[in-house]
C-alpha cells in the first residue's frame, strides 16, 4: 500500500511539476502474484481437484443419490440410464479444465453418438460429442454452446483419443428484481485451440424453444448422461 501511495503521489507530482523521467517512478511492487506448481498434465497447485480417479467425493447424483456411473481407472464413465452428476460445490467466475472421450463402440448418429456435456451452473451447456466422425447441426456440435454458437472450428480428435476442454466462465449478474443486468460469457479452448472467444450466453441452453433467463446465484458443474457412455478425467477448476 505504501508504494501504491507512492505511485499515485507520483502521478500527482507529475500532473503539478511535469514529466517523470525515472523508470522506477512507473514500477509497482505490490501486490505480488502468488506463486503457484503447474506441474505437467495434473492440476495446478491452487485448483480445486474435482475427479482425478481416485473417487466421487467431490459429485451427487441431481437427486442427491450417490454416483453411480463407472469408475475406470483414473478417469469416470457415465452409465447409461442413472442420470446426471453434478458437483457438491456451487461455483461463480471460474476457470474449468475438463477431459472426455468418446465411446469406441460407434453406436448412433448425429446427436446419439457419444453425447454428453458440460454445463456451467447447471444452466448452459458447452457440448460434448463425437464430431470426428458424425455430423450434426453446427449449433449442437462438440464444443458448441449448445444452440447458441457453433464452435470457430472442429478440433475433435478422433473417436477413442481424449479431448481437453478448458473453460473459462463468467457468471452472469441479476439484480434484486430478478433481472439481468450483466450477461454470462464463455470462452472454451479445445485441445488448446480457441472454439469460443468471449462467447456471450443469451440465457439457458435449451433443447426445445429459446433461452430462458432466470435470477441464479453460484450453481454447480453438471456432467450430462445422455445415454452414451462417454468417459470424462482430470477435472479441475478455479475460481476466479
Ligand atoms: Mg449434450
Amino acid at each position: 500500500m505504501k508504494i501504491r501511495l507512492t505511485f499515485l503521489g507520483l502521478i500527482l507530482i507529475n500532473g503539478l511539476y511535469g514529466q517523470i523521467t525515472e523508470p522506477e517512478a512507473t514500477e509497482i511492487w505490490e501486490p505480488v502474484p502468488v506463486k503457484i506448481e503447474t506441474p505437467k498434465d495434473k492440476a495446478p497447485s491452487d485448483a480445486l481437484v474435482l475427479f482425478d480417479g481416485t473417487d466421487f467425493a467431490e459429485w451427487t447424483h441431481t437427486d442427491g443419490r450417490s454416483v453411480e456411473w463407472i469408475q475406470e481407472g483414473d478417469a469416470m464413465v457415465v452409465k447409461p440410464g442413472t442420470g446426471n452428476i453434478q458437483t457438491k460445490r456451487k461455483f461463480r467466475n471460474f476457470q474449468l479444465h475438463i477431459e472426455w472421450r468418446s465411446p469406441t463402440v460407434l453406436e448412433g448418429e448425429g446427436q446419439g453418438r457419444g453425447n454428453s456435456g458440460v454445463f456451467l451452473q447447471k444452466r448452459y451447456e458447452v457440448q460434448v460429442l463425437d464430431s470426428y466422425s458424425s455430423t450434426t447441426y453446427s449449433n449442437g456440435q462438440a464444443g458448441a454452446i449448445y444452440k447458441q454458437s457453433i464452435p470457430l472450428v472442429n478440433a475433435c480428435r478422433p473417436v477413442g483419443e481424449w479431448n481437453t476442454y478448458d473453460i473459462l466462465y463468467q457468471a452472469p449478474i441479476f439484480n434484486e428484481d430478478g433481472i439481468k443486468v450483466s450477461p454470462a460469457y464463455v470462452t472454451v479452448l479445445h485441445n488448446g485451440v480457441v472454439i469460443q472467444n468471449h462467447t456471450l450466453i443469451l440465457g439457458t441452453t435449451e433443447y426445445i424453444g429459446f433461452p430462458k433467463n432466470e435470477a441464479h446465484g453460484p450453481d454447480v458443474i453438471m456432467l450430462q448422461d445422455h445415454s452414451n457412455p462417454t468417459a470424462f478425467r482430470n477435472i479441475w477448476i478455479r475460481e476466479l
